[in-house]
């Protein structure tokens, strides 16, 4: 069979390019190591409950081209993300807002919290945050830095707050309101039915094989039933660095385990998302499912969450966006944008820690490039 695009990957980046490949004429064909499609916005359901099978994903933009875009594939509820914080006894509102420093000082006003984290950052002197720690600091002063910060940071990255890049902690709102939406996007909400529907519409018309490892497939010159194809073009959205064989040494990845479980309850912990802070505590969050989607089941399913160092053999899942594996991610970029007829997309083809909304827009500027 010959086609045009030989697209490796059948997460979010590779079917929003097939969905325009497709538009435009083009035959695509979609494979895939896992025995299912969506990458890691893969829903499943399980009691009735659909189950985010790699971590959370709540879908929110600013970008109503985006929000349009993903709303003519399936209905959207009006989840608002409002996460909460356990840290030892003390249980916080996220993001940081007047509910969280209400709690944490007993006060009511936001020039209180002001004058508060003032006073905590005075004798720093920070002018321009270098690192993670600096960031946090200047924004919200050393008690929440200590309690709900420095210790998740810590668990989820497995690297000092001061060598990680600020921008990671600018992800979050910090208000002086009582408002818990952990995201100031214009829209927000979750698909009513789960992710999986959505990457359903967008690969139709492709060819899509499963199980199918593009090493494998590279090393052999066929799939593994035998089945040879020809392609022009390649969309590569897996990592780049073992697509060129990690010449200039591996890239840092931090991986997510989930230990999932079906609890003979109605509701375990009344928010879809909890984090435990405290660095003593093994994983960072536990997730119900069922909160995404105001669920009614007589039972429910939660997944905790534990952060860790990628190595072969387990799924990427963050690119590790500090100074050295950024000059070295560079170094790739430059065999890529050589590198005929192929190209790199998504988070482990980009390296970039990406949101749903910023892996389709850098999916429609690719297909708007290239196609
Ligand atoms: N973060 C934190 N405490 C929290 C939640 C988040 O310190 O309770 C920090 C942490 O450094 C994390 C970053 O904020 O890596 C970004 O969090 P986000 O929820 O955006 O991460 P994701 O959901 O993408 O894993």
């Amino acid at each position: 069979m010959k086609y045009d695009y030989l697209v490796v990957g059948a997460g979010l980046f590779g079917a929003v390019f097939t969905h325009e490949a497709i538009k435009k004429g083009k035959k695509v064909l979609v494979i895939d190591k896992r025995n299912h499609i969506g990458g890691n916005i893969y829903t499943e359901e399980n009691e009735g409950i659909n189950v985010h099978k790699y971590g959370a994903h709540i879908f929110h933009t600013s970008d109503k081209k985006i929000w349009d875009f993903v709303n003519s594939f399936a209905d959207f509820n009006n989840f608002i993300n409002s996460p909460v914080a356990v840290y030892k006894d003390e249980l916080y509102n996220l993001p940081f807002n007047m509910n969280t420093f209400s709690k944490m000082w007993n006060i009511r006003t936001p020039q209180e919290a002001k004058d508060i984290i003032a006073s905590q950052i005075k004798d720093l002197g920070i002018t321009e945050p270098k690192n993670l720690e600096e960031q946090a600091l200047s924004l919200v002063g050393r008690d929440v830095y200590e309690k709900l910060i420095k210790g998740y940071t810590e668990k989820q990255w497995e690297r000092d707050c001061k060598d990680l890049p600020a921008f990671i902690i600018k992800r979050l709102p910090l208000r002086f309101t009582y408002d818990n939406n952990y995201f100031n996007d214009r829209y927000q909400g979750i698909p009513i039915g789960g992710y999986t529907q959505i990457i359903e519409k967008l690969f139709e018309g492709a060819d899509i094989k499963l199980g199918e490892d593009f090493f494998d497939f590279k090393e052999k010159g066929a799939f593994s039933d035998g089945f040879k194809a020809d392609y022009d073009n390649i969309l590569f959205t897996g990592q780049i660095d073992k697509y060129f064989d990690f010449c200039y040494g591996a890239l840092e990845y931090r991986s997510v385990r989930f230990e999932t479980e079906k609890l003979d309850m109605e509701n375990y912990q009344g928010s879809a998302i909890v984090n435990y802070t405290e660095r003593s505590v093994p994983y960072t969050r536990i997730i119900e499912h069922k909160h995404f989607e105001f669920g009614k089941q007589p039972v429910t399913i939660i997944s905790r969450e534990y952060s860790t160092e990628w190595h072969p053999g387990i799924e990427p899942y963050y690119p590790v966006n500090d100074d050295k594996n950024s000059a070295l991610y560079e170094k790739y970029k430059e065999l890529a944008d050589k590198e005929k007829n192929v190209y790199f997309g998504g988070r482990l083809g980009q390296y970039k820690y990406y949101d749903m909304d910023k892996d389709i827009a850098a999916a429609f500027e690719m297909a708007d490039e290239v196609l």
